[in-house]
């Protein structure tokens, strides 16, 4: 088999809402499609990728390095011994002539590429990605996969009232646990918040997220305040490359912890577990394929995890995506973010599944599916009509 064409295009995912640290009116992500000359159903099977959000498209490095890379590679290069394209390989290939380090924006690049690869070879192979992935790891997959309500933002003009309504509507949803923002209103004001938002999901059932907004005493200050409730995670207290905050407030915390969504290499994941102060026991990591050099790089990620005595279990990837519903059941890992609110088309699964106790389904077309959420499909169409059949 062999590629027979990419082609990428620049999607807005932006919404009116903000953290501690950015607001989100202008987010774009890239989005790729890869054709094959293999035929399924009558037509050429295409794979389809791109960025979770956070990260900017990366449209400049997919056209001048990445995409021609792969373009360029002689087809046998890239297969396995089946003859199936391994993105492995691909992986390889695409990353040459690049200097270790300074991950940046490539890592989100070589992310897309990578979502699109696998999606094709599972469509290939006429399984779930899921399925493909715990095959290859000779391990059966998890049914279903939790997930928690990622949002709680800063909305200009929202108030506490606005905020529990938010949350009401994730519980009618079959979700149990939330997460909302802090650390863009003073402590004070955020300890309301917390409180309002304790009052509707319940004790024990809400994540809060600072965005890597912090120093650390201030990531101490809120963990002091906040030591009275009983919360599911205290998330990304200071800068994700500051492994002497994060260590630091592990030292004064006794509730779980969560970091991760912005390191992009299994370098830095490394480094935050030799450095961070991270607990194996009760911490919670959320490195994401779809910012971080994709899946290729995710299995050293877990293989990094698993020599410094770390389950899989405690991984929970950032960015509320169907590929990350794929690798968490495939691979056994101990669930997902999920948006039901906002980064549309991108955030969310296919509209076929459904929901409850904060555990959700699997998709059961080949690949990612992603063709089965009608807003995504609408979007892809848009894109790539004209260009490819649909
Ligand atoms: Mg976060």
């Amino acid at each position: 088999m062999k590629i027979t064409a990419i082609y990428d295009s620049v999607e807005s995912i932006a919404s009116s809402i903000q953290n501690a640290y950015i607001d989100f009116s202008k987010m774009t992500c890239s989005v790729v499609a890869i054709e094959t000359d293999v035929v399924r159903d009558g037509y050429p099977v295409v794979g389809f990728g791109f960025n979770s959000n956070g990260r900017y498209a990366a449209s400049g490095i997919l056209r001048e390095r990445f995409i021609p890379r792969l373009l360029e590679a002689e087809p046998e290069a890239l297969l396995d011994d089946e003859g199936l394209i391994d993105p492995h390989k691909a992986w390889d290939l695409m990353m040459s002539n690049e200097k270790p380090g300074g991950h940046g924006e490539r890592s989100v690049a070589v992310g897309v590429l990578d979502m699109a690869l696998w999606d094709a070879v599972a469509k290939i192979e006429q399984k779930p990605l899921y399925q493909l992935l715990a095959d290859r790891a000779s391990r059966v997959p998890d049914e279903r996969v939790w997930v928690y309500a990622a949002g709680g933002y800063y909305y200009p003009g929202k108030n506490i009232d606005a905020l529990q309504d938010e949350f009401r509507g994730y519980l009618d949803l079959g979700y149990t646990v939330c997460k909302m923002k802090i650390g863009a209103a003073d402590l004070a004001e955020d300890c309301r918040r917390i409180e309002a938002a304790l009052e509707v999901v319940g004790s024990g059932n809400l994540c809060v997220d600072a965005n890597g907004r912090f120093d650390l005493s201030t990531a101490i200050q809120y963990a002091n305040a906040m030591a009275q409730y009983d919360l599911f995670w205290y998330e990304e207290a200071g800068d994700p490359l500051d492994f002497e905050i994060q260590a630091g407030l592990a030292q004064v915390y006794q509730q779980p912890i969560a970091t991760g969504e912005n390191l992009f290499s299994h370098q830095d994941a490394r480094n935050l577990i030799r450095y961070g102060g991270m607990r194996c026991d009760r911490d919670y990591l959320q490195f994401d394929c779809a910012l971080s050099y994709g899946l290729v790089e995710y299995y050293r990620i877990l293989s990094v995890l698993n020599e410094e005595g770390w389950s899989s279990r405690r991984v929970v990837p950032h960015g509320g995506h169907q590929m990350s519903l794929h690798i968490a059941a495939g691979l056994g890992l101990g669930g997902n973010e999920s948006y039901p609110g906002v980064f549309q088309p991108f955030g969310g699964f296919s509209d076929e599944l459904l929901l409850a106790e904060s555990y959700v389904g699997l998709p059961q077309a080949p690949g990612l599916g992603l063709e089965n959420k009608a807003s995504f499909k609408a979007m892809l169409d848009r894109a790539f009509g004209h260009v490819i059949q649909l």
